[in-house]
């Protein structure tokens, strides 16, 4: 059978962006969830254009071959991970962006752009893409799209979602009137325009589909104007991380709005400090992060006004300041700490998100399940949006650890169910949260989906196993 693929790929695409090395296809067989199943692809293919895409799909379909996308394997829910047999199908070499419109402040892009590299590139005329997951500097915005990212800034600026006006795509399934199959028709879905409501949100299903219902390969995007001036920051530390929860509740019901509210306990702190030399304080038990980019004296105000919330929820010192410095070193520490805690060994990386209200009770369940479990759990959040990542950390080859640690994960999932909050805040279901999709969603809602996909797939080859 990888025979008979492997010819027909080579047939449609030139030899070059085939990867059959077998050390080469493993390390592009996986994403960076820990311990998720990952299967022997059959092939590689390093996708250069939309043609490559929609031959490759085309191929696929008729050998019956699954396709899994893939953009830089930074996913967290095992959603890149390959199946048996399949064609692992990198985009992240269509990296391109194609187009800046600065007049209508929207730009169009190759899935494989690097969003930092998107970032650079609209700052050089004034623009601003916000989407900002702490992989920003490796992530592809075909990966930002495919799981609807998050990020620092979403508490403000919205998420993946709110920018994303429209999208091609290599679909199959019901995408032809004609007759026979539409695998490897290319769909334009959705619009430039900033309003537009022609027709059901296909776009919708796309963002957060994690390559379900077909391949990405080119997304138009909403821009914003660069924040004006500089922001500031505020700092909190607690005792505990219940306080620090409920500072974070605090500082929602009275109304304020940072730009990013974020929470990092001291096993993360000392993690970074021990890698990095930040020259962190690492002596608080979690510190609350939040910037206020609202210019002039108001946005004084608003610093002030969330300091004086973090004290009155009892924080051990609260401070505003505008020392850029010492503010990009904690946010820096925040983006580094999932990669300094996975020197210490494996990491299983929980995202739940529950109200807002609700962070200090979710902290509280978080603690109760660690306790019980035995497990090393390092806490950080994206507090403000109650998006919070329980960072499981396991001894390297310790088994009796990993399954205390797989039995905390699922604990974590109801606990969150049970706050009224969500199995996913944005990584997404991949293969870990397929159980838990199941526990939180209405049977109508799982039935609905199952039949869209059925519509748009019918030989489920795209992506089969993943949710
Ligand atoms: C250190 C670190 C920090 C992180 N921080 C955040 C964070 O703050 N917020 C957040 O939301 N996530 C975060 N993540 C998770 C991850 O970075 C995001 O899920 C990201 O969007 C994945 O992008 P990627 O290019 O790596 O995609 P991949 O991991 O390669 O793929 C992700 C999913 O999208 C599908 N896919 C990829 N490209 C396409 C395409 N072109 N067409 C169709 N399907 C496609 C894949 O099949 C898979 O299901 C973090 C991960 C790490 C390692």
């Amino acid at each position: 059978m990888h025979g008979a693929l492997l010819e027909a790929l080579s047939r449609v695409v030139a030899a070059d962006r085939l990867v059959v090395d077998p050390d080469v296809l493993a390390s592009i067989s996986h994403d960076d969830a820990e311990w998720a199943p990952v299967g022997r692809a059959a092939v590689g293919v390093r996708a250069r254009s939309e043609a490559d895409v929609a031959a490759v799909v085309r191929v696929c379909a008729e050998l019956r071959v699954p396709v899994v996308p893939r953009g830089a394997g930074t996913g967290l829910a095992g959603g890149a991970n390959a199946v048996d047999g399949c064609v692992v199908l990198d985009l992240a070499r269509m990296d391109q962006v194609l187009e800046i419109d600065r007049d209508n402040m929207v730009c169009v892009v190759e899935p494989g752009v690097v969003n930092n590299d998107l970032k650079a590139a609209v700052a050089e005329l004034g623009l601003w893409y916000p989407p900002d997951p702490a992989s920003a500097a490796w992530s592809t915005i075909g990966g930002n799209v495919s799981t609807n990212a998050g990020g620092l800034c979403c508490l403000k600026y919205g998420v993946t979602r709110d920018y994303v006006l429209g999208l091609r795509a290599v679909v199959g399934g019901r995408s032809g009137y004609g007759a026979g199959s539409g695998y490897g028709t290319v769909a334009r879905l959705g619009r430039r325009t900033t309003k537009g409501v022609a027709g059901l949100d296909l776009v919708g299903l796309f963002v957060g589909g994690e390559g379900t219902l077909g391949v990405v390969t080119e997304v138009t995007l909403r821009l914003r104007p660069q924040p004006a001036g500089p922001a500031r920051t505020v700092v909190g530390a607690f005792g505990s991380l219940v306080a620090a929860g409920s500072a974070v509740s605090l500082i929602t019901s009275r109304g304020l709005s940072p730009s990013v509210l974020e929470l990092l306990d001291r096993t993360c702190l000392v993690a970074v400090e021990e890698w990095k030399h930040l020259g962190l304080a690492a002596d608080a038990f979690a510190l609350l992060l939040a910037r206020v980019d609202t210019p002039g004296s108001s946005g004084d105000a608003e610093a002030a006004a969330i300091a004086a919330a973090m004290t009155d929820a009892g924080a051990q010192w609260a401070s505003a300041s505008s020392d850029s410095v010492e503010a990009e070193a904690l946010v820096e520490a925040r983006r580094l700490a999932y990669p300094a805690l996975e020197r210490l060994g494996p990491v299983l990386t929980e995202d739940v998100c529950v109200p807002r209200s609700r962070v200090p009770q979710a902290l509280v369940a978080i603690e109760e399940i660690a306790a019980r479990h035995g497990v090393t759990i390092a806490t950080i959040a994206h507090a403000g949006d109650g998006n919070l990542h329980p960072l499981l950390v396991t001894p390297p080859g310790d088994d009796a650890a990993r399954q205390a640690a797989q039995a905390a994960f699922e604990e974590m999932i109801d606990a969150a169910i049970a706050l009224g909050g969500t199995v996913t805040g944005e990584h997404g279901i991949g293969l870990l949260k397929r159980d838990g999709m199941r526990r939180e969603l209405d049977p109508a809602a799982l039935a609905m989906q199952d039949a869209i996909r059925q519509a748009l797939d019918p030989l489920g080859i795209f992506n089969p196993g993943k949710a």
